[in-house]
């Protein structure tokens, strides 16, 4: 009897240790040197918070990222980024080139039909708005804001059923389109959507042909967040919030065939998958 006990003992703590192992496997920094530490998700679609000395300059895919005071960054892994990269951190003195390895993603195909033609096909004069429109919402993502809210850290918006997932390849009334680089999460019109994390009010549209009742938030050295196809939106521009205030409800505004959030996370211009930083985010 006593033998069990003991070899039970030791497995269940050999069983903790392997837990224990896995479960903060994604979530351990990886430290490249004194000059380098990155969290976050190694794969396309992620995001990785980085730490560096203040004063050093990153370089990533040939554009200097901004480094805050405390020596934070972001750095952006694209849908189909390169499985590859490069990060260049310029000291005053020294110059130190690491590589970081990115893991493939496979993306689905889904098919929506039943769309608006026009959503799918605008005319000339739809084209006229719609231009204007995304100029809009593009100056709002590269909207610059030397703030870390995003270490508040990240919940979901709304709770259902998840119906759309980043990077999809989409076939809309049997025409090939973008790839989709939100997450779709269908609920009950109505539903009240909360702000996943702190941040401050950058947009909002009242009426947009593809994204309905739309808003912008920022988060912080590049990072903004979108939701879209709104029943109402609760917030102002230029409102500062917390993570989990009440900011709309869901609806069915713009180019949608029923009542869902569509949610997406950019950094800047790249979208990334907000799903995989709600899963793997780092203690900040
Ligand atoms: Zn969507």
């Amino acid at each position: 009897m006593m033998e069990l006990l003991k070899q039970l003992q030791k497995n269940s703590f050999f069983l903790f240790f392997l837990i224990f192992f896995f479960a903060s496997d994604n979530s351990l920094a990886k430290i490249f040197s004194n000059n380098l530490e990155l969290n976050g998700s190694f794969t396309q679609g992620g995001l990785l918070f980085g730490k560096t000395n203040s004063k050093n300059k990153v370089i990533f895919k040939d554009k200097n990222i901004f480094v805050n005071d405390n020596g934070d960054f972001i750095l952006a892994i694209g849908r189909d980024n390169e499985l590859e990269n490069s990060i260049i951190i310029q000291g005053i003195e020294k110059k130190e080139i690491h590589k970081i390895k990115i893991s493939k993603r496979k993306y689905k195909i889904q098919r929506i039909d039943g769309l608006p033609k026009n959503k799918v096909t605008p005319n000339e004069q739809e084209m006229k708005r719609i231009k204007k429109e995304s100029k809009k919402i593009k100056n709002s993502k590269n909207m610059f804001l030397n703030e870390t809210l995003y270490k508040s850290g990240f919940i979901w918006p709304v709770k259902g059923i998840i119906t759309g997932k980043y990077g999809n390849q989409r076939i809309l009334n049997g025409k090939p389109r973008r790839p989709h680089y939100g997450l779709d999460i269908a609920a009950k019109s109505g539903t009240k959507i909360v702000s996943p994390s702190d941040a401050k009010v950058t947009l909002i549209m009242e009426d947009s042909f593809f994204n309905g009742k739309m808003i912008i938030l920022n988060h912080g050295l590049g990072m903004n967040s979108i939701y879209s196809h709104l029943k109402k939106i609760n917030v102002k521009e230029g409102d500062k919030i917390k993570k989990g205030d009440l900011i709309a409800e869901v609806g069915s505004t713009g180019r949608s065939t029923g009542p869902h959030l569509d949610w997406r996370i950019n950094i800047y211009s790249v979208a990334i998958d907000p799903e995989l930083l709600l899963l793997n985010q780092p203690d900040f």
